[in-house]
């Protein structure tokens, strides 16, 4: 059987996959997307701290520095246009003691060089006015008034749907296991669910990377998986903290913060520990002490309120202090490894790196007269939800039919996710697009329901969708 040809299968349906697909989507290109999970955006893209970073603290004159400036201005543009969730609601970077104190000067001159110039010293009576609930001690902070928090969950869904509303292939469930040369000069890639033609490959494979690099000859990077632990705090916790508050950064790690998100809960994270398994997602009692002990230096009333989910995300650290990203042009191949700790911010510039050196490779790029644009559901809990909305109720009652109180998703909202261009296909997939499940019972009282809605839409049963093996008889 032949293969499927496609001009550009992207390899990787995370933030930065995802991107890259909204990008090709603007052009007259056929595309695929091989996911080997199962819905978009359900590896380290869905784990992260969910902050829109402005690059202050980047290193000045690495890609991964000019990118995060970039992606922050894209994504800043571009959110609100689609309803990605995002509140500038600002950092505030603070000091514990007179070492850490001394070395905000050099902390503004590195933003300066990173192309950030807003960062401005507070005091103490200051820090402590604005931030009444801090612990005891510090001594002042850096103020970096443009950082964001943004949903995680969103930003690849968005930009996945808007590359699926415009043409784009997505195929999850669909491991890329291998690649030969196709006699016309494509590549053909083995997936788990057969082979794919395309001229242009574009790896965005995450923690996997390196070794779809490999595939192509490559060994320009081992990725090693940088875990981080994470602690959400209950919505009652969210009048405890107004900003992003940061440690002073160390040359290996930004270290442990607390930040609200904008579900309207706290998060308190993340740990960075290296690890050699790529699949090591598990929470350790090491790291949630430790998370603890830095939650009672920083917010001491935090630690003692109630915590909502424990979740753990890993970074595809690798051996060098940069992205890796490279396009070998005579190949045919682009590769975008190493995104570590800041690719949601990055993801859109990325893309359109990527798409700068796809064209100067040759590949040619023609708009599309008939791009058709998209909006998401509202999850930000600053935003018009369905349930707050009279008008959106009186339209469609489902809207105002709750399913999940504690987060007030309502019947509407997860018959729409189940029915999306991308539909949730199962109690994941729906969490991630209405929020439903997510909240202080994290399932207990509207789990059964929720169940049954996915069942119903599938056509299979509760018991699968809440995998539960079959009794025996
Ligand atoms: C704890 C933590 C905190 C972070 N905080 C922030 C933050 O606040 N702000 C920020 O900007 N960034 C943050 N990041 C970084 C950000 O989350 C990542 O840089 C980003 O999610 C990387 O996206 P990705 O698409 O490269 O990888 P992924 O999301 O991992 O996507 C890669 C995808 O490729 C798929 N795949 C892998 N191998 C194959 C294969 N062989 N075939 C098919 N598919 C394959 C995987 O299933 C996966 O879905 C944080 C990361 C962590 C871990």
């Amino acid at each position: 059987m032949t293969a499927a040809r496609y001009d550009v299968a992207i390899i990787g349906a995370g933030v930065v996959g995802s991107a890259i697909a909204r990008a090709c989507a603007q052009y007259r290109l056929s595309v695929i997307v091989l996911e080997a999970g199962d819905d978009v955006g359900a590896g380290t893209s869905k784990a992260n701290t969910a902050i829109l970073h402005t690059g202050f603290d980047t290193k000045p004159g690495t890609l991964e520095s000019r990118l995060v400036r970039r992606g922050y201005a894209l994504l800043s543009t571009y959110g609100p246009t689609v309803g990605i969730p995002i509140e500038r609601i600002g950092a505030l970077l603070v000091a514990w003691d007179g070492e850490q104190h001394a070395r905000f000067p050099e902390i503004v001159a590195n933003a300066r060089a990173a192309g950030y110039g807003a960062a401005r010293e507070i005091g103490r009576d200051d820090l402590a006015r604005l931030e009444p609930h801090l612990g005891p001690g510090a001594v002042g902070a850096l103020a970096v008034p443009d950082e964001a928090i943004i949903c995680p969950f969103t930003t690849p869904l968005a930009f996945a749907t808007e590359a699926v509303v415009n043409g784009t292939t997505l195929r999850l469930g669909t491991a890329v296991e291998g690649r030969r040369p196709g006699a016309d000069g494509t590549h053909v890639l083995a997936t788990s669910r057969g082979e794919v033609a395309a001229e242009w490959v574009v790896n965005a494979a995450g923690l996997t990377s390196d070794t779809i690099d490999r595939l192509f000859g490559h060994e320009d990077f081992t990725v090693t998986p940088r875990r981080g632990e994470l602690l959400v705090y209950d919505k009652l916790a969210r009048p405890l903290v107004r900003h992003i508050l940061l440690p002073v950064p160390t040359a290996r790690t930004k270290g442990v913060l607390v930040s609200p998100t904008v579900f309207g809960n706290v998060v308190l994270g993340p740990t960075a520990e290296d690890v050699d398994d790529k699949r090591a997602t598990g929470a350790t009692p090491a790291g949630l002490a430790a998370l603890v002990a830095a939650g009672r230096r920083l917010v001491p009333a935090l630690v003692a309120e109630e915590v909502t989910a424990i979740y753990v995300g890993l970074r595809a650290a690798t051996e060098h202090g940069d992205y890796q990203l490279r396009v070998h042009p005579a190949e045919r191949y682009v590769c975008v490894g190493g995104i570590r700790s800041t690719g949601l911010t990055a993801s859109m510039a990325i893309a359109e790196y990527v798409l700068e050196g796809l064209r100067d490779a040759g590949l040619r790029l023609v708009p599309r007269e008939d791009h058709q644009a998209i909006r998401m559901p509202c999850l930000g809990e600053q935003g018009e939800r369905p349930h707050r909305s009279a008008a959106a109720i009186a339209a469609d009652p489902a809207y105002g039919e709750i399913v999940c109180h504690c987060e007030r998703a309502t019947r509407g909202e997860i018959r729409d996710a189940l029915a999306s261009p991308i539909p949730a296909l199962g109690l994941d997939g729906v969490r991630r697009r209405t929020r439903a499940l997510l909240g202080r019972c994290q399932g207990f009282y509207c789990g059964a329901r929720v169940a049954a809605m996915v069942a119903e839409a599938h056509g299979t049963t509760i018991a699968d969708v809440l995998g539960v093996p079959p009794v025996p008889r």
